[in-house]
């Protein structure tokens, strides 16, 4: 209690810096409550959309080796003989050996299904995340590789290493019972929203994510049967739309993906990326 001179005895000081530092250590918390860090209700992930593949998340990350990494969105590739997820843009040849290859460690496992077919699978344990394969898929593919945050490996810190210096704000906060971003599943929900919001007449509006069309490979990379021949790349002769200023509609891809290679075991998103989707 303060004497009529305004100084506190002893025993007041001491209950009041108590409440003092209560407050602040409370405060703390609640603010670390509001940066998300103590809410076990929500984790930390990546949205494919935003993601440029710029290369952080394989160094930023607090731990070693990183916990994001590539995941192999299944539903939505293309099986693609010649993928650029796979293979180095430029490269000797077009054979699985390692000098042909993008990923720096090998993590890309290459099987073939039937022809034209192949399958990808990641082996997570050379996975470092350095987002090279999402680059090449992104530009010449489906966007089928994308960067993940693994749940089975992050440590949910406070304040996310990598987000702060993710150039792309790709870090978001998401749902711990549903901590995955997928594109497939996106694409799902917008087909079952489009449904259900079609009018009377079934006239459907536009969805509003369209997955990129599979491109061809760039002009300077021969195909696999040029290369077999020893030709390089011829272009297509100018088609009449491109003439008039139109673009030709891009190649259907295959919607269904052909049977499992092999034993047949790989037939989920879990077995492809080899690891615990949880
Ligand atoms: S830091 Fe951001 S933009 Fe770069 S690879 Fe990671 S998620 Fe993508
Ligand atoms: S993210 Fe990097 S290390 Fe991982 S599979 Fe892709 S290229 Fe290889
Ligand atoms: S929250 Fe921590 S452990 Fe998880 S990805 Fe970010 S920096 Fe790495």
């Amino acid at each position: 209690m303060a004497d009529e001179d305004g100084r506190m005895d002893r025993r007041t000081f001491l209950l009041q810096s108590a409440r003092a530092l209560g407050a602040i250590v409370g405060g703390g918390a609640l603010g670390a409550a509001i940066a998300g860090g103590s809410d076990d209700s929500l984790v930390w992930q990546i949205d494919p959309d935003k993601c440029i593949a710029c290369g952080n998340c394989a160094t930023a990350c607090v731990l070693t080796p990183s916990a994001v990494k590539v995941v192999h969105d299944v539903d939505i590739c293309g099986f693609c003989d010649l993928c650029f997820g796979f293979f180095a843009e430029q490269r000797p040849g077009d054979t699985e050996a390692a000098e042909n290859q993008r990923c720096p460690t090998g993590a890309i496992i290459r099987n073939f299904v039937e022809e034209p077919y192949y399958e990808y699978m990641i082996d997570e344990t050379k996975c470092i995340g350095c987002a090279t394969c999402v680059e090449g898929c992104s530009q010449y593919g489906n966007g089928a590789l994308i960067m993940q945050v693994r749940h089975d490996r992050c440590v949910n810190c406070n304040e996310c290493a990598i987000a702060a210096q993710c150039p792309a704000d790709a870090f978001v906060r998401v749902p711990a019972d549903d901590p995955y971003l997928l594109r497939s599943k996106k694409l799902e929900e917008e087909a079952a929203e489009e449904q259900a919001g079609a009018g009377p007449l079934g006239r459907e509006t536009e969805p509003s994510y369209q997955p990129p069309p599979q491109q061809q490979p760039p002009p300077w990379q021969p195909t696999r049967e040029q290369s077999a021949a020893g030709q390089g790349f011829q272009p297509e002769p100018v088609s009449d739309q491109a003439a008039q200023g139109t673009q030709p509609a891009p190649e259907p891809q295959p919607h269904q993906p052909p049977p499992a290679a092999g034993n047949g075991e790989a037939d989920s998103l879990q077995d492809l990326i080899g690891g615990d989707l949880r």
